[in-house]
């Protein structure tokens, strides 16, 4: 966006663009009315749909609420407009405050032009909210001032002056808040990149775009921050930064970080080396969330944590809702709820996860991608399928085309519950039974988290006689 917004709100005519659903608007809203500024909320979203964030803003002095669309002068009368970072910058409302020269800015540059601690930042293209996470888990074992915020779903601005010089604000930073972080020009003291694919070229255009987006992390770093990069991913590795590179990864070439090293881990940082066993520390499932973990653990070795911290900080780390979030044992059966897997990327992870049979709810909202690289892994390590939604019939035809797939029991459910009761009558003591559709909830659910909370119930109210009877 354009350029920095005024520092003294008080009296200002500030404009919400996107009160939003998921907090970060009505934190705004929150944190502009105690600055004293005058608030005008617009969002295309009517009062019905928005009614639990208006309620979360109540008691606060808005002026004007213009909803179920915009209007021009909110963005061309004002002194400053906060937008939502899922509003497109080519908005034509934003082109008008533009012309008008009104300046932009969004919740996270509120945020850290008025915060005075230290920050720890994370982005990448998958496991951005396990690693943020983690490694919060592993300050606070660590006894270090912390806090946990930004993409992850919660907002810090409205405690942003509670933040001490020397606290940690430990930040999940999506590409959409990186944009806008970068005419700040924003640099945390310790910067995480997880991996890098693409995403999210609707909102940037173009992968290159995407690419610089999220490499304002490192832009504006110097030697006395830290930079800590995966070494795995070929993308990441050529990332430029001035900060000190700590790296994770499979492969132990004598960098500082942390690597696989045998069955252990290696912790290397100027000439100190200390062996570790990472992996039973990690109480989640998967390659990939102990890729999280080297990551957390080496970020908040940077951030001042010891590798005792590290331990405990994971040991007590439960699994995030809906992300392969292990939701109990009964009759032999363990229940995974990956609801989050709105992807066929995070399905295929999940399916390498575990090394048990699967049972596998999958399928939904059709986004029109191409499902044959998940129809492949189905048919590969699934032994059970219940193929739910828009995407049951297609999804179901590309599995029959895999060689040796008739192996496989697979069935078109008409109803979510048909699907996790065919599903689990299928199973057998041993099995996972997992739901990770690969596909977003739309077609039946407002929502992933809905979805999944559906699945908790059905789990939760299931009895074993059920499968035995
Ligand atoms: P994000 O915040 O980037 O969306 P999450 O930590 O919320 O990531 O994880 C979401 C899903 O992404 C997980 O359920 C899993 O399927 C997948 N995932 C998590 N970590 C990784 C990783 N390191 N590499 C690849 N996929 C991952």
């Amino acid at each position: 966006m354009d350029f920095a917004p005024a520092i003294d709100l008080s009296g200002k005519c500030v404009t919400v663009m996107g009160l939003g659903r998921f907090g970060g608007g009505t934190a705004v809203v929150r944190f502009l009315a105690s600055r004293g500024a005058r608030v005008t909320v617009t969002d295309l979203l009517n009062e019905d749909d928005l009614a639990e964030s208006l309620a979360g803003v109540a008691d606060c002095p808005v002026e004007a609420y213009h909803l179920g669309g915009h209007i021009e002068d909110d963005f061309i009368d004002a002194d400053l407009v906060v937008v939502n970072p899922a509003v497109l910058p080519t908005n034509p409302f934003l082109d008008r405050a533009r012309e008008y020269g009104v300046p932009l800015t969004s919740e996270m540059a509120l945020f850290w032009q008025f915060h005075a601690g230290r920050t720890l930042a994370v982005t990448g293209s998958n496991g951005k909210s396990t690693t943020t996470a983690m490694t919060h888990a592993i300050l606070q074992a660590a006894g270090l001032p912390c806090r946990l915020g930004g993409n992850i779903g919660r907002s810090l601005l409205p405690e942003v002056d509670e933040i001490a010089a020397n606290e940690w604000s430990v930040l999940e930073l999506s590409s959409f808040q990186l944009e806008d972080l970068d005419r700040l020009p924003a640099s945390p003291n310790v910067a995480v990149v997880t991996n890098f694919s693409p995403n999210h070229l609707d909102w940037h255009g173009c992968l290159s775009a995407y690419r610089r987006a999220k490499q304002t992390i490192l832009r504006w770093q110097t030697p006395d921050d830290a930079a800590v990069l995966n070494q795995d991913d070929a993308d990441v590795r050529e990332w430029p930064t001035f900060g000190r590179t700590l790296w994770f990864g499979s492969k132990d070439a004598g960098r500082d970080g942390v690597f696989e090293s045998g069955d252990q881990h290696v912790l290397r940082l100027e000439a100190r080396e200390e062996m570790f066993p990472l992996a039973d520390w990690v109480p989640l499932p998967g390659r990939h969330n102990l890729q999280n973990a080297m990551a957390a653990a080496c970020a908040a070795v940077a951030a001042g944590a010891d590798l005792d911290a590290v331990r405990r900080g994971l040991e007590s780390y439960r699994a995030l809702p809906h992300r392969l979030e292990r939701v109990g044992q009964i009759a032999g059966r363990t229940f995974y709820n990956d609801s989050l897997a709105t992807t066929p990327e995070s399905t295929m992870v999940a399916l390498e996860a575990f090394s048990q049979p699967i049972v596998l709810l999958v399928g939904g909202y059709d986004k029109q991608i191409d499902l044959a690289p998940l129809a492949d892994a189905v048919a590969r390590r699934v032994k059970t399928a219940a193929l739910m939604g828009q995407t049951a019939e297609a999804l179901g035809c590309l599995v029959e085309s895999v060689p040796d797939s008739e192996r496989l029991a697979m069935r078109e459910c008409a109803t979510f519950e048909e699907a996790f009761h065919w599903a689990v009558d299928h199973s057998d003591p041993g099995d996972v039974v997992l739901l990770s559709p690969g596909c977003a909830s739309y077609d039946w659910f407002h929502n992933y988290a809905e979805r999944g909370r559906r699945f908790i119930d059905l789990v939760q109210a299931w009895r074993p006689a059920m499968a035995e009877g």
